[in-house]
């Protein structure tokens, strides 16, 4: 099964991803895949990190058993979401404990309030799971998660979580 792990920046997916590549599964970064595709557009020097060519990336085929770390695996051609949220609350000090600057901070902060990786992880296609990971450690996480591809079946599973009145704060 390939799964696409994403969420906003800081919401804990390369936590959950150290403890899947603990447990054996095949962990790919989505940062080194694409330079490994050739699949780099460009490099962002106000974040540091390269832009990555998202329409090369999804041509090329993934392993068939996978874990895709980064907040554009699921625009890739994955089986699954994995959809990581986290309370904005905890993700603003979280992005500013990495250093982000305060433009960074509050376009993520906002991305996490309106919900915006779920629209574009629903566009995809390919069922999503949505968990708060905010009320979760990372094994709890993994846990929830899990248990939702038991015997192989793949349903789409949206905890809720409704963020949109941190907008009003
Ligand atoms: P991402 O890969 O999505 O950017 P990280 O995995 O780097 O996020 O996690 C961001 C920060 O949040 C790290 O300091 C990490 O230790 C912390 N963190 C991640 N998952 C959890 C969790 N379930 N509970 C508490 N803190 C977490």
């Amino acid at each position: 099964m390939r799964i696409a792990l994403t969420g906003t920046p800081g919401c804990g997916k390369t936590t959950l991803a150290a403890l899947l590549a603990d447990r054996g599964h095949q962990v790919i970064h989505l940062a080194d895949w694409a330079r490994k595709h050739d699949a780099v557009a460009g490099h962002d020097a106000e974040d540091d990190a390269d832009a990555i060519d998202v329409d090369t990336l999804a041509q090329v085929p993934l392993p068939p058993d996978c874990v895709v770390d980064g907040h554009l695996s699921h625009l890739l051609g994955v089986d699954v979401v994995w959809l990581i949220r986290c309370d904005p609350a905890l993700l603003r000090p979280r992005l500013e404990a990495r250093g982000y600057g305060p433009g960074k901070v509050q376009e993520n902060w906002e991305a996490e309030c309106m919900d915006l990786v779920l629209q574009e992880a629903l566009d995809g296609g390919a069922p999503v799971v949505q968990r708060d990971g905010s009320r979760r450690s990372p094994e709890e996480l993994l846990s929830s998660f899990e248990a939702t591809s038991s015997g192989g079946s793949l349903k789409q599973d949206l905890e809720p979580v409704d963020w949109s009145h941190r907008l009003m704060e």
